[in-house]
């Protein structure tokens, strides 16, 4: 089975759903096989892979809701190795539509635990989650083996963790009990700027080695990158961004395999 992993934190603006597009594509070029999930109804996800509104069609609302197989909503994107599941055009009624569904914490982890997604041969599944902790966010934490928080490196930036560890705490307490905490992940981070090494220095006063050592900085490329719906690494794989979300994914790698999931 593929390592789930969710990119999460409720607050918007922080890096997620760049750090899932561009660690995803650098887990693909190190030859894994990896599937990202958009499961923000924004879908920046999907446009970010060049896959647009338009062009959206079946995704993980139809996986969700409609429980439609994954093998049929899945595509391929620009990048070997790297799958997309888009967010389609239904998705930004799911998080009221839902509501009454049974289990509804479970869809996701149900759709990604069925044995045809097993078929699929996945490595690790990226779940880039919408900036909010409801229900889409909910059936990330319920299906996922370990979460990612980015922290974008600015005021502020650490006022809001406790929101997404608590949420983590319950999700741990009344539905995944597997959960476990991958790390936190600081991006933007600008050398120029004090701030950026305060908020470096708190964090990692803080949550000790659970920040991953790489840092992600404040680089141009990467959101030109995004603009053109590409990932770093293809736009100009000689970026600092590049090259700081390869060696990330090299290092979840290692953090992955350090602690393997308890089996079940
Ligand atoms: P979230 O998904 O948490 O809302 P995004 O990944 O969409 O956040 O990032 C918010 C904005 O910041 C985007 O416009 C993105 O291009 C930009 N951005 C993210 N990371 C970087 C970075 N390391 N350097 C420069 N710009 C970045
Ligand atoms: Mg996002």
């Amino acid at each position: 089975m593929p390592h789930i992993l969710a990119v999460a934190n409720q607050k918007g603006g922080v890096g997620k759903t760049t750090t899932a597009i561009n660690l995803a594509t650098s887990l693909a070029a190190l030859g894994l096989k990896v599937l990202l999930a958009d499961l923000d109804p924004q879908g920046n996800a999907s446009t970010g892979l060049s896959v647009d509104y338009a062009a959206r069609s079946l995704g993980s609302y139809a996986l969700l809701a409609e429980d439609q197989p994954l093998a049929g909503l899945v595509q391929d994107t620009m990048v070997a190795n790297l799958s997309l599941l888009a967010a389609d055009n239904e998705l930004a009624g799911a998080e009221i539509e839902l509501v009454s569904y049974k289990r509804r914490e479970f869809l996701l982890r149900q759709a990604l635990s069925d044995e045809r997604t097993a078929s699929l041969g996945y490595d690790f599944v990226l779940l880039d989650c919408p900036p909010s902790l409801g229900l889409l966010t909910l059936n990330a934490l319920v299906a996922a083996d370990s979460v990612l928080v980015p922290l974008q490196c600015e005021f502020f930036a650490l006022e809001g963790v406790s929101h997404i560890m608590r949420t983590i705490d319950r999700v741990q307490k009344a539905f995944n009990p597997e959960l476990r905490l991958q790390g936190l992940v600081l991006t933007m981070f600008d050398r120029r700027n004090n701030l950026s090494e305060l908020v470096a220095d708190d964090a990692r006063g803080f949550f000790g080695d659970q920040v991953f050592d790489t840092l992600i900085p404040r680089n141009i490329r990467i959101s030109e990158a995004q603009s053109h719906g590409k990932p770093a690494l293809l736009y100009d794989p000689r970026s600092s961004g590049a090259l700081a979300y390869t060696r990330l994914a090299e290092e979840l790698v290692k953090r992955v395999r350090r602690s393997p999931r308890k089996q079940s």
